[in-house]
C-alpha cells in the first residue's frame, strides 16, 4: 500500500475514552505497517462544546501510551495548521463550491422557524427532517430564487448553508470491517455545512480536511457509520470520488456485562477507570485513570489493542512492534468487544513481571502515601511480592504488614487450625530469636530446631507466627517477611499476638 496517511480527530470535549485511545492505536497500527503518517488532527469547531483542558488531555495520554504522531497540532507537519478552528477560513470556499454547483444552498429559515414548523409535525404525530420532500417549503435559496437570495444576503440576513441531498438513490457503500452497506439518501436530511457563524459543521470540515490532508483511510468508532452516507455524497459532490478515503468503522467497547457501551459509570460501579490517565472535570474532581490505577502503558495499549482485533494466532503478550507486524483491519472483528477488567489486569500483571524491579520502584514509590521507607527495603519487598501484584496501587495495600503491624488476626483460622497449647510457645520462641543474626536461613533454622526440641509441629507453630506478623495466612515466605521488618518488629508482633490470644482465645 502506498503513501498511506491516517487521522485521529478527536474533538476537544472531555477525557479520551479507552474506545478513543483504541481508535488512535489502531489508526497508528496501521501507519505504521504500512510506512505511513499519522495525525493528530483537533475537531474543535463545536466552540460549544469545547473543553479546556481537553486537547493537551489528549495529547499527554496518547504520549504516555507510546502512540505517536508524525503530523498534528503539537508536532506541526505540511498540512498545518491542524487544529481545526484555526482553518476556519478554508471552509466557507468550500461551501459556497457546492452551492455553485448546485449540491447546497442557502437557508435563511431561524431558529424559530423550525421550532414551530418541529412542533406542527409533531402535532400531527409525525417528525419533521429538512430534506428533499420538506426543502420545498422552507425558507432557502431553491424556494426563493437568485434575486431574493442576494438580497438578504446583502442585507447580512443570517443563514446557513445545507447540503442537496440528491433524491431517491441507492448508494452502495464499502466499509473494510462491515463490508457493503447499502443506503436509499431519502432516509438522509439535509445537513448543515456552515453555519450561521461562518464555523463549518462536523461534516464539512471533516471531509474537507480529509481531502486536503490526503487522507488515505478513515478509520474511526462506530458513531461515526451514520455519517458514512453524507460523506460519500459530498466527496461525490465536491468531485473526489477517486481520491476518497477508504472506511472502516470500528466496533464498540462493550460493558463487562457485554451488551451496550462502556461507560463512565461501568468503571464507577465496577471499581475500574475508563480513561487512560487522570482527568480533572470543571467541579475539581479529579477522576483516574488506568495509569494512576497502576498500568503500565505497554500493558494498558496491549489490553486494548485485543478488545476487538483478533491476530488470529493466540498470541496476546505483544510489544508495539509485534502489534505493528501483526496488525490487519480484517482481522478487527464485526461486532463489539467486551471489556473485561479481570482480563485488564491480567494484562497488566504480565507486564509488572517482565518489568525490572528498579523501574518498579520508580513507580511504586509514587503510591506511598505515608509510610517511611527506604529504597533498599522496598527493592527487596518488589521482588518478594511482584508476583502477586496486579495493578501498582495495590502494592501499598496488599503488602500493608511490610510495614506496620497487623490492625486485627484472622480468628477463624486461629481457631480452625492451631492449638492454643501452641500458643504458649511463642513467648519462648522469642527467646531463640534474641541470640540470632537477623537472617531468614538462620530464623529458619531456630525455629526448626525450637519445634524439634519442644515437639511443636513446625507448621501448626508457622501459622501462628504467621497471624501475629501478618495478621492472616497471606503473604510470601515468613521469614523473608521476618527478615524484611526486622528482629525488634518482629518480636513486638508476636508479643502483642501473645497478649491478645492471652485474653481472647486462651479460655
Ligand atoms: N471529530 C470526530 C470525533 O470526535 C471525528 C470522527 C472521524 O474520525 O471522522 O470522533
Amino acid at each position: 500500500m502506498k503513501n498511506v496517511r491516517v487521522r485521529f480527530a478527536p474533538s476537544p470535549t472531555g477525557p479520551l475514552h479507552i474506545g478513543g485511545v483504541r481508535t488512535a492505536l489502531y489508526n497508528y497500527l496501521f501507519a505504521k505497517k504500512h510506512n505511513g503518517t499519522f495525525i493528530l488532527r483537533i475537531e474543535d469547531t463545536d466552540q460549544e462544546r469545547f473543553v479546556k483542558g481537553a486537547e493537551e488531555y489528549i495529547i499527554n495520554s496518547l504520549t504516555w501510551a507510546g502512540i505517536v504522531f508524525d503530523e498534528g497540532v503539537h508536532v506541526g507537519g505540511p498540512y498545518a495548521p491542524y487544529r481545526q478552528s484555526e482553518r476556519k477560513a478554508i471552509y466557507k470556499q468550500f461551501a459556497l463550491d457546492l452551492i455553485k454547483k448546485g449540491h447546497a444552498y442557502y437557508a435563511f429559515d431561524t431558529i424559530e422557524d423550525l421550532k414551530q414548523i418541529h412542533e406542527h409535525y409533531a402535532n400531527h404525530g409525525k417528525s419533521f427532517q429538512y430534506d428533499s420532500t420538506t426543502r420545498d417549503s422552507m425558507k432557502n435559496s431553491l424556494t426563493l430564487g437568485e434575486e431574493k437570495t442576494k438580497e438578504l444576503l446583502s442585507k447580512n440576513i443570517p443563514f446557513v448553508i445545507r447540503f442537496k441531498v440528491p433524491e431517491n438513490r441507492n448508494l452502495k457503500l464499502y466499509d473494510l470491517i462491515r463490508g457493503t452497506i447499502e443506503i436509499n439518501t431519502n432516509v438522509l436530511d439535509d445537513k448543515v455545512l456552515l453555519k450561521s457563524d461562518g464555523m463549518p459543521t462536523y461534516h464539512l470540515a471533516n471531509v474537507v480536511d480529509d481531502y486536503l490532508m490526503k487522507i488515505t483511510h478513515v478509520i474511526r468508532g462506530e458513531e461515526w457509520l451514520p455519517s458514512y452516507p453524507l460523506h460519500f455524497l459530498l466527496y461525490e459532490a465536491f468531485g473526489w470520488l477517486d481520491v476518497m478515503p477508504q472506511f472502516a468503522h470500528l466496533p464498540l467497547i462493550l460493558k463487562p456485562e457485554g451488551h451496550g457501551k462502556l461507560s463512565k459509570r461501568d468503571g464507577d460501579k465496577h471499581g475500574f477507570p475508563v480513561y487512560p490517565c487522570q482527568w480533572e472535570n470543571e467541579k475539581g474532581e479529579k477522576i483516574i485513570g488506568f495509569k494512576e490505577w497502576g498500568f503500565l502503558p505497554e500493558a494498558f495499549i496491549n489490553m486494548i489493542a485485543l478488545i476487538g482485533w483478533n491476530p488470529g494466532n493466540n498470541k496476546e503478550i505483544m510489544s508495539l512492534e509485534e502489534m505493528i507486524e501483526e496488525f490487519s483491519l480484517d482481522k478487527i472483528n464485526k461486532a463489539g468487544g467486551r471489556f473485561d477488567p479481570e482480563k485488564a489486569k491480567w494484562f497488566n500483571h504480565q507486564y509488572i513481571q517482565k518489568t525490572d524491579n528498579t523501574t518498579l520502584l520508580k513507580l511504586i514509590k509514587n503510591y506511598n502515601t505515608h509510610y517511611n521507607v527506604d529504597d533498599h527495603t522496598l527493592l527487596k519487598i518488589i521482588e518478594l511480592t511482584k508476583n502477586r501484584i496486579n495493578i501498582l496501587s495495590e502494592f501499598f495495600i496488599i503488602n500493608k504488614y511490610f510495614f506496620e503491624p497487623p490492625t486485627s488476626y484472622n480468628t477463624d483460622l486461629i481457631q480452625k487450625k492451631i492449638k492454643s497449647h501452641v500458643f504458649n510457645h511463642l513467648l519462648e520462641i522469642i527467646k531463640c530469636f534474641n541470640n540470632i543474626k537477623w537472617e531468614k536461613l538462620l530464623i529458619e533454622e531456630a525455629i526448626k530446631n525450637y519445634c524439634q526440641l519442644q515437639g511443636v509441629r513446625l507448621g501448626d507453630l508457622m501459622t501462628s507466627l504467621r497471624i501475629a506478623i501478618v495478621g492472616d495466612a497471606s503473604g510470601p515466605h515468613l521469614t523473608d517477611i521476618m527478615e524484611i521488618i526486622g528482629k525488634t518488629e518482629t518480636i513486638s508482633r508476636i508479643q502483642n499476638f501473645f497478649e491478645f490470644a492471652k485474653t481472647n482465645l486462651l479460655n
